[in-house]
Order: C-alpha cells, then structure tokens, then sequence
C-alpha cells in the first residue's frame, strides 16, 4: 500500500498515536469549532515546513521553542552523520566521549566558569527534576536536611512528569494530577502587566521580590531552593518580567541561603537577547549566575532529545565522599547520548561563526516593526517582546480564539499556535526578511478571520 496524501496519514496517524497535550477527540471533530487539525509533514527546509500535500507552513514557533538554525540545517547535518559513522552511542556511567566534554566545557565557559560541571538527561521535565533532587540532596549531604521545600512563581512552567509538576502552576497540566504531586509554594510572578498607574516593570519586579522576601524571612530555614523562568514564563502565555527580579532574587537567595535554579529551557539559547536569559541581570556590571541551570529545547538546534543541568563546583563538591549514598545517583538511558552532543556543539559553533546574538538583535527589531502596527487593534493588549520572542493578548471572551486562529493561520502558511488568548512569534533565528513579513501578513491576517467569529 502506498500512501501519499495528507488524508492518509493523519488517519493512520489518528488511529496508532496517543498526540501529546491533545484532547484526540477534537482532531476527528472537523465540523467542530474545537477542531484542532492534524497536519502530516513530509519534510523541513529552513523555516519552512513541507505537508504531503505539497502546502507549505512557516514555523512561527520553532517546532515547541526547539529550532534555532532551521529544519534540515546543513551544518548540523554534516556535523551529525559525521558522528554517526563514529559513536551513535554510549553509556556514561563509567565512559566518556568527546561530544559530552567538549560541549560540558563550553557550555561552562559559557557561564564564566560560574558552574564547573554539566549533568545530562533527554528531556526538560528531566533537567527540572535533576536540580530539585541535586539541590535537596546538597542540603541533605550539608547537614540540613530541613531544607526541603521548594519556591515557583505564579504562572510557573517546568515540565510535567510528576516530579516537575511540583514546581508548575499551570492549572490544566496540575490540577488532574494534583493528588499524586508534592505541591511548592508558589509566589507572585513580577509579570510586567500587573504594573498599577505609574508603576514600571522594575517597581513590578520589587514589589514581586518583597512578597518572596516575606516569604524567606519566615519559612528560609525550610527551602531548598527557589526555580525560576529567567525573564519570560512561556507557558503562562510569554508572561515577560524586569531583569530586576532576578537581581533582587538572587541577592535573597544568597542572603537566605537558598538555591536560584534557572530554568533556561525555553530562554536560554540567544532566545531572549544574550545567551543565557539570567545574563540580563547584572550587579556592578557583572551577570548574576544562578547556582543550577537547567537547559533543553534549543541546545541541540531543536533535532535531539537532550537535556543539560550545570551546577556550581560548591554543589558538586558536596556530593563528593567515600560513600555511594552522598553520591548523586541519578541516570538515564540515554544520558549525555553522543549524537545529541554533537548537535549541541555543532548548534555552538553557528552561535560562534556567525555572531547570532548580534544579528539577532537587527531581527527582534524587524519583528517589533513588523508587528507594531498591531498595537492599535481595539482587542490587543500588551504587545511585548524580549529578544526573538514576541507576544500579545487578544481581549476576547471566545473560549475557542486559539483553535481558530490558529487553523486561519494554517490557512496563511502559518504555524502559529496561541497559548490560550495570547499569540507570540518564536521563530527560528534563520528567519528572513520576507518571512517575517510573511508573519506579520499571516498573524494580522488570522486575528481578523479569529475575530469575525
Ligand atoms: C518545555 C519546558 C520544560 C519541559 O521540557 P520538556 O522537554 O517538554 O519536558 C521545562 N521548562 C520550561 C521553561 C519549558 O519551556
């Protein structure tokens, strides 16, 4: 049997896989204004994807915030079938390989040295989880197993095994599971919409930081650490803070004796202006460094399942002992998978040779010119952007706008998928002039069939 035709495979596709963070239902319901369409795609090239059909989508989001070169690179390509033809894969318990340390030494040059080794997984969920335990555990190995709880702001993203729910406050992902999961507490987020007259996003920022001070001075004794999305929350809808947050929280964090975990998943990678999201808050002109960092998503260029957890050598230390049970035992399969590396090391050196965080600076500023015009919209509010990522929400009390705009968007040769009434571009950061005209043309385009409803 040959097939060929989109119609084919998305119903053999509806009918052999379980889709993720999709009610199945609505893929079958096309009458239906819930109806979420399942588009097969036969190839990438670029920032453009391929159905079998022969239409065409340009990836808005970057495949779930994971391209940053484009589909099919051939720099990552040929860095990769180069691997191939020497180590597919190894375990790193008790073996190394060039791709693991190469990429662990300059992820940590990357951070000024600040955190000295490199953990790995293949998720985001994974690496979230990976410094709730290393963070605990240090405690524990200190003499202080009473630090034991952990803090998340409002609105919190990180990862939904159970594990990392702990530390997500997004009620559709927690609240099914809420039973099974050992809450955190959760603390105001400094989203820069909650300014009240007169307030700037950094009188956000503090205003957020008191009520975590509060917090600290009471219950300090007891956290093991505080997680944060460093400037952008993006599951919460692209919620987008003052850097002075981060400041204040790690000088709490330090007072307190509490660990910063930075979630980079999504913000790291150049996606928010510098390479790490945290480097944007300084102290005395230098970037302030979270004790563990978490990184996924863009790492691998968006083509391998991998994730990272960098830690200060004084938590690494910690570990260190005759003892097996003070050692970190934690592992995947998978860990620190050659291939993932290699694509991590050949998405740096793009980073390197070709300056991106200075081209992407040109842009993130083609992108606000070409979306500005959108700030005069009677239903727009809150246009924002940090960096390559840009955002706003849509005044509608339609509880289907997303799946509407993002079917007119499909429509446009689009893939632009909002998150509940806001709709952000993340594109990769190959993107072109004329295809980020062609954004700008589809998202104004879609918010007004969206709004005809
Ligand atoms: C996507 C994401 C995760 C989870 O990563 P997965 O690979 O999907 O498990 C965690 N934190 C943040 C900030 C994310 O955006």
């Amino acid at each position: 049997m040959s097939l060929s035709s989109n119609q084919d495979w998305l119903a053999r596709s509806q009918a052999a896989v379980w889709h993720p963070c999709t009610q199945m239902q609505h893929h079958a319901q096309t009458a239906s204004a819930a109806h979420l369409p399942l588009v097969p795609i036969a190839r990438g090239s670029g920032a453009w994807l391929y159905d079998f059909d022969g239409k065409r989508y340009l990836d808005g989001i970057s495949s779930w915030w994971t391209n940053l070169f484009g589909h099919a690179n051939p720099r990552i390509n040929a860095a990769l079938k180069d691997q191939l033809e020497n180590l597919e894969h190894v375990m790193l318990a008790g073996f190394t390989h060039q791709p693991v340390v190469e990429l662990s030494e300059r992820l940590s040059a990357l951070t000024g040295g600040s955190l000295g080794h490199a953990f790995y997984a293949s998720d985001g969920a994974s690496a979230t989880e990976i410094a709730l335990k290393m963070s605990f555990h240090y405690w524990r190995n200190t003499g202080r197993p009473e630090k034991a709880e952990f803090l998340c702001l409002a609105g919190s993203y990180h990862g939904e095994t159970v594990g990392a729910l702990a530390v997500t406050d997004v009620a559709i992902f927690k609240d099914a599971y809420a039973p099974l999961v050992r809450a955190a507490t959760v603390i105001p987020s400094p989203d820069s919409r909650l300014a009240e007259a007169g307030e700037s996003p950094a009188d956000v920022a503090r205003r957020a930081a008191a009520a975590l001070e509060a917090h600290l001075e009471k219950h300090g004794e007891n956290i093991a650490a505080l997680i944060v999305e460093p400037l952008v929350q993006g599951a919460a809808g692209m919620v987008m803070y003052d850097p002075e947050y981060l400041r204040l929280a790690r000088q709490l964090c330090d007072r307190y004796e509490v660990h910063l975990i930075c979630d980079e998943i999504a913000v790291g990678c150049g996606r928010t202006g510098t390479f790490f999201a945290h480097e944007q808050a300084a102290n005395d002109g230098n970037p302030i460094r979270p004790d563990l960092m978490c990184l996924s998503k863009g790492i691998s260029g968006g083509y391998l399942p991998l994730s990272i957890v960098l830690c200060s050598d004084t938590i690494y230390e910690a570990f260190l002992d005759d003892s097996v049970a003070r050692a970190f035992l934690h592992s995947h399969s998978y860990t620190g998978n050659p291939l993932a590396c290699r694509a991590a090391l050949a998405t740096l050196n793009i980073f390197e040779s070709d300056d991106i965080l200075a081209a992407n600076r040109l842009k993130s500023a083609k992108i606000s010119t070409a979306l500005a015009p959108l700030a005069d919209h009677p239903q727009v509010r809150h246009l924002r952007q940090r960096g390559m990522i840009t955002a706003f929400d849509v005044e509608t009390d339609d509880p289907y706008f997303s799946r509407r705009f993002y079917r007119a968007a499909l429509g446009r040769e689009a893939l632009i998928r909002p998150i509940g009434n806001t709709v952000y571009l993340m594109p990769p950061y190959i993107i072109s002039d004329d295809e980020i005209a062609h954004l700008g043309q589809s998202i104004a385009g879609s918010l007004q069939e969206a709004l005809a409803k």
